[in-house]
């Protein structure tokens, strides 16, 4: 018997579950793999949380006002109460977290995602300080996912943990130092309620039944259902479970289930934190981002978006028509055959070509037949590509404009983001819809709380991370904002625990 049980141990997860054990509250994380972290270990480590005082340390201009503004001209019919919360506590929750001695964060230069009024220059994101595996305890450097290029090919991880690893090592830490439990291998499966209140979970261990009661209550923060083909589908989320970069094995979307079963309200939102995928010969896909040259084409060999935007704007590009998916990323000999992007991981570019989710040519008809796209289109779009990139007007998308377009790119012509595909050989890379976990879920208050279709909450049950529908809705705003909401809403959820029994 534990007084909070946390289901997952990606970053909203680990950050309920830290602060429910520095609380004085009994608290186990049950996490359904063998190791903790999920896609957050993968992640970068930003987290989007505006007005911390980790950036008025960096000397960022930056205030709760002007994120307000900014997400009030970007998201399509929020949720106050929600949004009002988020910005509220994001603060006080960085200050809460530095007290730590074992939690530390640094500013993250990265722009934000749209140009609105109240965006601040490169971002108001906050990344954890990278940690060396020596200063961890054995108990958490031996299980945290290691970085997806190196856990898809079954390795384990670096000395140094950077960025996300870094988050949920330090979380872990703090939760262990402060007599917390970490069971792995639990998968959970359903809910236990005693008179209307979520008392516990049911879990599998290793392929035994296990009880797990909470006396105060349940934190659900174990991802989306990206894992699961039947939930994509069902809730018409567009992509593939082998496309996501969600962990193989990971969120497949039970915990919702099981909250859906008490009557807990959805909102689905058909829609994932999406990106381009760069196609795998094993059939996954990685999130790629930063392109710094090259052109994606459709199926038509058309251009359809500046492919500089950020990531999931440019994934919503791709999901509006078939033709998009797969897309192809034409590119020159530049960088010596590798892709003039940041894939997360690129592979092996002769295993790319072997296998034909690279095609490479001498001349741009020969590559569009390689392609199977028309070679004609083909040729006159990158042509008029290198017409943009020596005037350095992108006429069509606008491709350069922005300071997120830039952010990457080093062209040497009159748009830094612009750079002419005219050095033979000609590679196309087949692009995919990739996401980084889906934003639908259950629907939750200001303090974390699942509510029923009624809007009344479920006793004893909270959520946060992808479990829980966006707070951000349809919009992404900007680098750190799945990690960032995950963690408010977590923080919030235990507040709420501690003062429902206070
Ligand atoms: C390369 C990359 C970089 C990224 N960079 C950033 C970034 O810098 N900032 C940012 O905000 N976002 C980033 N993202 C996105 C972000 O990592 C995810 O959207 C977010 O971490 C998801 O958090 P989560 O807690 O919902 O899920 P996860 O982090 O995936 O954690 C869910 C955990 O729950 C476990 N689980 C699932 N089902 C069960 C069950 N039934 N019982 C028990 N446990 C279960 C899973 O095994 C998993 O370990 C990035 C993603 C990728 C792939």
């Amino acid at each position: 018997m534990y007084d909070v049980v946390v289901v997952g141990s990606g970053g909203g997860a680990l950050t309920g579950a830290a602060l429910a054990a520095k609380a004085g509250l009994s608290t186990v994380v049950l996490e359904k793999t063998p190791l903790i972290g999920g896609t957050s270990a993968y992640s970068g480590g930003a987290c989007w949380l505006p007005g911390s005082q980790v950036q008025q340390r960096a000397g960022i201009p930056d205030s709760t006002e002007s994120a307000r503004t900014y997400l009030a001209a970007i998201l399509e019919d929020p949720d106050r109460a929600r949004i009002d919360a988020f910005l509220a506590h994001a603060p006080e929750l960085v200050a809460e977290l530095e007290a730590d001695p074992d939690l530390e964060f640094e500013w993250l230069p990265f722009p934000e995602y749209y140009d609105a009024p109240g965006r601040v220059p490169f971002g108001r994101s906050i990344q954890p300080v990278s940690i060396k595996r020596g200063d961890l305890p054995p108990a958490v450097a031996d299980i945290v996912r290691p970085p997806v290029e190196r856990d898809r090919l079954g390795a384990g991880g670096r000395n140094t943990l950077t960025g996300g690893q870094s988050l949920i090592a330090r979380l872990a830490t703090v939760l262990l130092r402060e007599g917390g439990t970490l069971l792995t291998e639990h998968a959970v499966s359903a809910l236990v309620t005693d008179r209307g209140r979520v008392v516990g979970v049911e879990a599998t261990y290793r392929s035994d039944p296990v009880t797990v009661h909470a006396r105060r209550g349940v934190l659900l923060a174990a991802g989306g259902f990206e894992g699961s083909m039947t939930m994509r589908q069902e809730h018409d989320v567009p992509g593939d479970v082998a496309w996501t970069m969600a962990p193989r094995g990971t969120n497949a979307g039970e915990p919702i289930r099981a909250a859906e079963m008490l009557g807990a309200a959805t909102d689905w939102s058909a829609l994932g934190w999406f990106c381009p995928g760069l196609e795998h010969p094993d059939g996954s896909g990685s999130f790629t981002l930063g392109f710094r040259g090259g052109l994606m084409v459709d199926a038509h060999g058309r251009r359809y978006a500046n492919e500089c935007l950020p990531y999931d704007r440019f994934g919503r590009e791709m999901a509006k028509s078939p033709d998009r998916v797969p897309s192809w990323f034409v590119f020159d000999d530049r960088e010596g055959g590798r892709l003039p992007a940041i894939a997360m991981p690129e592979g092996d570019p002769a295993d790319h070509l072997a296998a034909g989710t690279w095609v490479r040519a001498d001349t741009l008809p020969e590559l569009a037949t390689a392609m199977g796209v028309p070679q004609d289109a083909l040729v006159e779009t990158v042509e008029r590509f290198n017409g943009y990139a020596a005037t350095g007007v992108d006429e069509e998308f606008g491709r350069g404009a922005d300071e997120y377009d830039t952010f990457f790119a080093g062209g040497e012509g009159p748009n830094k983001a612009l750079t002419p595909v005219d050095r033979p050989p000609y590679y196309a890379a087949r692009f995919v819809l990739s996401d980084l976990g889906t934003k639908g879920g259950l629907v939750t208050d200001a303090a974390g709380r699942v509510l029923r279709t009624d809007g009344t909450p479920i006793e004893g049950l909270y959520a946060s991370s992808n479990s829980t529908a966006s707070v951000f809705g349809s919009v992404y705003p900007g680098p750190g904002a799945p990690l960032g909401s995950a963690m408010v809403f977590a923080s919030l959820a235990v507040r709420d625990l501690l003062e429902g029994d206070s």
